[in-house]
């Protein structure tokens, strides 16, 4: 009698289990990608002269790749295909998808004062090496949920850090333009309360500087296959963590 008890108990737990992961492969949770920028308005320059939205696209689509094979969530690039989508759209969109999280994807430059003018092939660009590295930003303004956007912060800044990245800091400096102010600079994330797109998010929101490619070195770095992959793994490994921890 106790031993088929005890393969019913098993049995109703193991039958639990399997609901649970079918539910969860039925319904996975989705993630919103925000490409940053338009293909008009394209953001900063590089050091080479590629617009910061041509690196913001690659970089969203090697993140998308990168979720696409954990079967618990469902990556999704909110504004493509055409990329004309206003901020407020944009939060919109992955709002009306059910999104349970919304990350942003940039690439950063550094304050005018830093940028050298340089002649490349008959062209002039502007690069500095005053700073490199990513930043993470999160709004404490937001209605639905600062802390989870906090939470989100911190999985996505120990994933870069365990992959070996560092965080810049040149946000944070007293200058006209920049004054963030520090949540983490351990692991680089900022406040940014009035940014529209983090503020307006129904759901928990950070925007990526994946790095700086007015920075010379980095920008190679940063528009390489390689180093586009490897930056995907590590968004979605902070990203993977974040969703575990909600879920549970
Ligand atoms: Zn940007």
């Amino acid at each position: 009698m106790r031993r088929l008890i005890r393969f019913f108990q098993v049995t109703t737990v193991s039958m639990a289990l399997t609901v649970a992961a079918t539910l969860a492969l039925a319904h996975p949770g989705l993630v919103a990608i925000d490409v940053g920028h338009t293909r008009h308005a394209p953001g900063a320059i590089s050091a080479r002269g590629v617009a910061e939205f041509e690196f913001n696209r690659t970089l969203a689509n090697a993140l998308d790749e990168a979720l696409a094979s954990e079967p618990g969530l469902q990556p999704v690039i909110i504004n493509a295909p055409d990329f004309a989508l206003g901020l407020t759209a944009r939060v919109a969109r992955a709002k009306a998808l059910g999104a349970v999280l919304f990350v942003s994807i940039h690439h950063d430059s550094v304050q005018p004062s830093y940028l050298t003018p340089v002649h490349q092939a008959g062209r002039i660009h502007h690069v500095s090496r005053y700073a490199s590295g990513y930043s993470l930003f999160v709004s404490q303004r937001q209605a639905c949920c600062p802390v989870g956007s906090r939470h989100l912060a911190e999985r996505l800044g120990e994933a870069l850090q365990v992959a070996g990245y560092q965080a810049s800091g040149h946000h944070a400096e007293d200058i006209p333009g920049e004054r963030r102010r520090w949540i983490d600079p351990a692991l680089g994330i900022y406040r940014f309360d009035g940014l529209a797109v983090l503020r307006q998010a129904a759901m928990p929101a950070v925007l990526i500087e994946a790095g700086v490619i007015v920075h010379p070195e980095q920008e190679v770095e940063l528009a390489s296959a390689a180093g586009q992959r490897r930056m995907a793994r590590a968004l979605a490994a902070g990203i993977i963590a974040w969703w575990r921890e909600t879920r549970d």
